[in-house]
């Protein structure tokens, strides 16, 4: 198969790709069958002495076959993408700034808005956005700057407040250090924002990243693979017009329903119902005058009658309220939505709303048991689904994108081996599993507060103000560890890689609020401001970075042996104050995706065979 020869690295190539043969179409109509062979249908005939008539069958179907060839446009990348979400985007991005030609095909119009789900991106996700240049348009985006960010639970959306969860608003986020999470080790504090604002801003980045092309309004119907890579079926929605696309890799990040996952013979497994939830997204320019207490990023109605969660869109009129059905209301319309939504607000028939979408969903805890089969894998929702406690659904995506593109970048740009692809299932693999856990034992833990709410909660007087003490202080307790989950940001490790050099020591364990910045390979290298006000992750390169704490040692056989592998690295010689205790070796060798591959106080015996570890490759072997 064909590939483009030649992908300039990012930044590098021509401010127009429309020429080259990344990601545009390169043969369309590219028939065989046309005027000459009918022609020479008509020659054969006079020659061979048979009536023209009696070729006419032979024509047709020449004919037909020509038809057919014009109407398919046949495309060439190296990696495709199935799915324009939040993960295939991030995934597209970071594959096309490693210098690979990406192209991302998915079904819906240009600038279309997504379902109105997603409203927290993790410090982590941040991280990672920082790195690929949109943190900063991702900041400016969603709520108002100086809306509260806060997490307030009430009685009702209008009622008492129980207690409050405080969280800086946008507008002092990176100064604020007032919040739960304000001490926490990270250039980029967590961010409440929409999908559908986030999104936008993806695919801004996206459209001008040199290498990457995203064709809207076109479905991945089907595939097939070998030895040499996957040929795609697409069908353009709108003319019906099918379209070929030959890549040497396909990742579906097609969502919950993934075909992709389907095709390659994933099967999810874990708990099919963990909750029932009725979401409406609707307009309510009065609500918030309505209100006793003051506006809040998530406000949670906690009372006898309906429970539920309110979170603002827009920060004026826009919201999107989840009424969650309790174990005894065993399908959707057994709960009146209307009533439902009044309850949560605690407003009267008079109030009005309008209901710009809605949506009955199930919560589960879902992981796909392959994430890979051969050149075709799968990243993001199409993975793993669970109840989006903590936040936490696109936000593991995205992690598992960053995962898989510098392994798969690696080894298309040659330096990584066939080992570095097997390395994104051993690692994301296990750890979506955990995380599906955490999200649905804390998605349970709710329920339970919300089933047993106390019955004078509403109740004026000292009785009351005692029980709303007691729900305020449980809810707060409980929900602060999902709010501000620091150890889904950043205390997830790799404990079973193939690529990582392992010593011994246990890494911290991994929960969902507490975490304890480590060393210990596979773990997140914990962040640190250097002396010079940069973040570290700011200073390190875009592969492998050797973090060196003591300039004496000498790093040169390290430098030179992978040099000798084509493995890109940086040695970053690390001036700061305060350098984190978790840094006790001289040596940190951090890994493109900011987790550490190896440590020590000086280089291993044999640097030549560290290197091999890196890239996938048994000593010595040729990585392509
Ligand atoms: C109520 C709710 C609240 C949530 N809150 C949060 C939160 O606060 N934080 C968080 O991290 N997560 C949250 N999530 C989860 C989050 O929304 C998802 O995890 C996230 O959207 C997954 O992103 P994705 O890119 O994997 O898939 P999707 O967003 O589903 O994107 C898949 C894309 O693939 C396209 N597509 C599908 N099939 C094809 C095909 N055959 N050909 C071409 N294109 C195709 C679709 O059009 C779509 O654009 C929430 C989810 C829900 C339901």
């Amino acid at each position: 198969m064909a590939v483009p020869a030649y992908c300039p690295p990012y930044g590098q190539g021509p401010a127009d790709h429309a020429d080259d043969q990344c990601g545009t179409c390169t043969a369309a109509g590219n028939g065989t069958v046309d005027a000459a062979s009918i022609k020479f249908v008509y020659e054969s005939s006079q020659r061979f002495h048979f009536p023209v008539a009696d070729a006419l069958p032979l024509i047709r179907v020449l004919f037909s076959l020509h038809l057919e060839q014009r109407m398919t446009k046949n495309i060439e990348t190296r990696v495709l993408i199935v799915g324009a979400g939040p993960v295939g985007l991030t995934l597209a991005i970071d594959l096309a700034q490693r210098g690979i030609c990406v192209l991302v095909a998915e079904t819906r119009h240009r600038g279309e808005p997504p379902s109105v789900k997603c409203n927290h991106v993790s410090a982590r996700t941040m991280e990672i956005f920082r790195r690929l240049g949109i943190s900063k348009a991702m900041r400016e985006a969603g709520l108002p700057a100086d809306h509260a960010n806060d997490v307030s639970y009430r009685t009702t959306f209008t009622g008492q407040e129980l207690s409050r969860i405080h969280i800086p608003a946008r507008a002092t986020r990176y100064s604020d250090k007032s919040g739960p999470d304000g001490w926490w080790p990270t250039p980029e504090p967590p961010h409440r924002i929409n999908q559908i604002y986030l999104e936008p801003v993806l695919f801004a980045h996206a459209e001008a990243t040199p290498g990457l092309t995203v064709l809207n309004r076109i479905r991945i119907d089907g595939f097939s693979q070998d030895d040499d890579g996957v040929s795609a079926k697409g069908i353009d929605i709108d003319t019906g017009e099918e379209v070929r696309i030959s890549s040497l890799y396909m990742i579906g990040c097609d969502g919950g329903r993934s075909a992709v996952r389907k095709a390659i013979g994933a099967k999810l497994s874990g708990t099919d119902v963990v909750g029932r939830v009725q979401s409406t997204y609707f307009r309510a320019p009065d609500l918030l005058s309505r209100a006793e207490c003051a506006p809040a990023w998530a406000t949670f109605s906690l009372n006898p009658r309906r429970s539920g969660n309110v979170y603002a869109i827009d920060g004026r009129e826009t919201f999107l309220l989840h009424n969650y059905l309790r174990s005894d209301e065993p399908d959707f319309e057994s709960v009146d939505r209307d009533w439902a939504i009044r309850t949560i607000l605690g407003v009267s028939d008079d109030f009005e709303y309008e209901i710009l979408s809605k949506e009955d969903w199930i919560g589960r805890r879902l992981v796909a048991d392959r994430f890979r089969d051969r050149r075709v894998f799968i990243c993001g929702d199409a993975s793993h689904l669970w109840i989006p406690m903590a936040g936490y659904g696109m936000n593991a995506g995205i992690a598992d994108a960053m995962n898989l593109s510098w392994q798969l970048a690696a080894h298309l740009n040659g330096w990584g081996g066939e080992g570095v692809l097997a390395a994104y299932e051993a690692e994301r693999q296990p750890i979506t599993e955990q995380v599906s856990k955490l999200a649905m034992d804390h998605a349970l833990a709710l329920q339970k507060e919300r089933e047993g709410v106390p019955a004078g909660i509403e109740e004026p007087g000292p009785a009351g103000e005692a029980a709303r003490k007691l729900a305020g202080q449980a809810l707060y307790d409980l929900n602060v560890k999902q709010y501000c989950c620091g150890g889904l940001n950043f205390g997830y490790f790799y404990d079973a890689s193939p690529l990582i050099a392992y010593d011994g020591e246990s890494a911290p364990a991994y929960a969902m609020d507490a975490f304890t910045p480590s060393t210990v390979p596979g773990c997140r290298i914990p962040h640190l401001w250097l002396a010079d006000g940069r973040s570290l992750y700011d200073a390190m390169g875009p592969e492998y970075t050797l973090l060196r704490f003591d300039r004496a040692v000498d790093v040169g056989p390290l430098e030179r042996a992978a040099a000798l592998r084509g493995v890109p690295l940086a040695v970053l010689d690390v001036e700061a104050e305060d350098v984190p205790s978790a840094y006790r070796n001289a040596l940190v060798l951090s890994r493109p995706d900011q987790h550490v591959a190896w440590r020590g106080d000086c280089l291993p015996d044999d640097s030549l065979a560290l290197v091999d570890r890196l890239r996938g490759c048994f000593f010595g072997e040729t990585a392509l």
